[in-house]
C-alpha cells in the first residue's frame, strides 16, 4: 500500500450559503483531504495543530476513517484555527470573514517516523514555512509533493510560499489565485509561468467548471459533474485534492496519464462534498455511490467524433 503523507488545517469552519449558516463545525484542508483519500488503499497520516477546544468526536471521525493521527498536536489550553466564510448566490465565489491562526501561529511540524519515507506527501493549505519543514524532514525524496495553497498565504507570506514552491513537483491552485501569483490572466500563460518557479505540473481548479491539468505542451481538462443539489461548497478543493494525492499514492504512479486519472477522481469526490454542510457527507460516503458517480463522469465526457 503507498503511503500518503498530509499536512494542512484541522480547523473550526463557521459558513454561510444562500441555503443557510452552521455554527463552528468540523473543518480544514488537510480534515478534507483525509476524508477524501481515505477512499483508496492508502495508508495516510495528517500533521496538524489544533487545540484542546476541538471535541474528541471530530477526531475519531478522521481515526474511524484510519487516518493515522499521531502527528496531530493538541496544545492543552490552545484555540484551534478558526475560518469564517460567506457565499455569494452563485456559489462560486466567497468571502473570507475570518481568519484565526490561533495555534498555528507557531506551529514546528514533526514528521512521524513511520511516513519519512512517505511516496506521495499531500502539502495542504497552511503556512508555507510549515509546508517547507515538512519537505526538509522527509528521510528520501518522495515520488511526489504536491502543494496546495490559497490567497491568504499569496497576501501574508508570499516569498515563504515561493520558497517552498521551487521543491514541489505539483500545484493545485484556484482560478483565481493562479492569475494574483502569476499576474497573468490567461490560465495557459500562468501555468507556464508557474513552471518556471519549480513545478513540472499544474492544477487548476475552476469550482463548477472543473479542473485543467498542465506539464509540459500538454493539457488535460476535465469538467466538474452538474449537480442538482449544490449546498456548501467549503472543503470541495481540499477534497479534490485528497483524491487527486489518494490516487497517485494508491495507485503508484506519477505518469500525466495517470494523473489524467487523479484528476477525475478528484473531481468526483468533490462533486459529494459540495452536498451538504461541511464533512458531512464526505462521512457518510461509501465506494459503492463513488463508483456510480464514476459511471456518471465518464459518460459525460464521452463522444465519438469522425475526423477526416
Ligand atoms: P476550500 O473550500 O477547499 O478552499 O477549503 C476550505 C477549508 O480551508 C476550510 O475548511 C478552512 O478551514 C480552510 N482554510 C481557510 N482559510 C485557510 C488558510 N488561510 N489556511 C489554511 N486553511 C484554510
Amino acid at each position: 500500500m503507498g503511503k500518503l503523507l498530509i499536512v494542512g488545517t484541522v480547523a473550526f469552519d463557521e459558513i454561510e450559503t444562500p441555503f443557510g449558516k452552521t455554527d463552528k463545525i468540523l473543518g480544514g484542508a488537510a480534515t478534507y483531504i483525509g476524508l477524501a483519500a481515505s477512499q483508496f488503499d492508502v495508508d495516510s497520516a495528517i500533521i496538524s495543530i489544533v487545540g484542546d477546544d476541538l471535541p474528541q468526536e471530530y477526531l475519531n471521525l478522521l481515526t474511524d476513517r484510519g487516518i493515522d493521527i499521531s502527528a496531530l498536536e493538541i496544545v492543552k489550553g490552545g484555540k484551534t484555527f478558526f475560518w469564517k466564510g460567506k457565499y455569494h448566490n452563485d456559489l462560486n465565489s466567497r468571502d473570507t470573514l475570518a481568519t484565526e491562526l490561533n495555534t498555528l501561529e507557531d506551529f514546528n511540524p514533526v514528521v512521524p517516523e513511520d511516513y519519512n519515507d512517505a511516496d506521495v506527501v499531500m502539502l495542504g493549505n497552511l503556512h508555507p514555512i510549515v509546508q517547507m519543514g515538512v519537505i526538509k524532514q522527509m528521510k528520501k525524496r518522495p515520488k511526489l509533493i504536491i502543494l496546495d495553497t490559497m490567497n491568504f498565504w499569496m497576501d501574508n507570506a508570499l516569498s515563504d510560499l515561493m520558497a517552498v514552491i521551487k521543491h514541489i513537483d505539483v500545484l493545485t491552485i484556484n482560478d483565481e489565485e493562479a492569475r494574483q501569483l502569476t499576474g497573468e490572466y490567461s490560465l495557459v500563460k500562468a501555468a507556464q509561468k508557474i513552471f518556471t518557479m519549480g513545478p513540472k505540473y499544474v492544477v487548476i481548479k475552476k469550482g463548477e467548471h472543473g479542473a485543467l491539468l498542465f506539464n509540459e505542451d500538454q493539457v488535460f481538462f476535465a469538467p466538474a459533474l452538474p449537480l442538482e443539489e449544490v449546498f456548501d461548497p467549503t472543503g470541495a478543493g481540499d477534497t479534490f485534492a485528497g483524491g487527486f494525492s489518494g490516487y497517485l499514492a494508491a495507485s503508484d504512479d506519477n505518469s500525466f496519464e495517470n494523473m489524467k486519472k487523479a484528476i477525475i477522481h478528484g473531481s468526483n469526490l468533490a462533486s459529494f462534498s459540495v452536498e451538504k454542510f461541511g464533512t458531512e457527507r464526505m462521512i457518510s460516503l461509501d465506494r459503492k455511490e463513488i463508483r456510480e458517480r464514476l459511471h456518471q463522469f465518464k459518460k459525460l465526457t464521452q463522444f465519438d467524433i469522425e475526423l477526416q
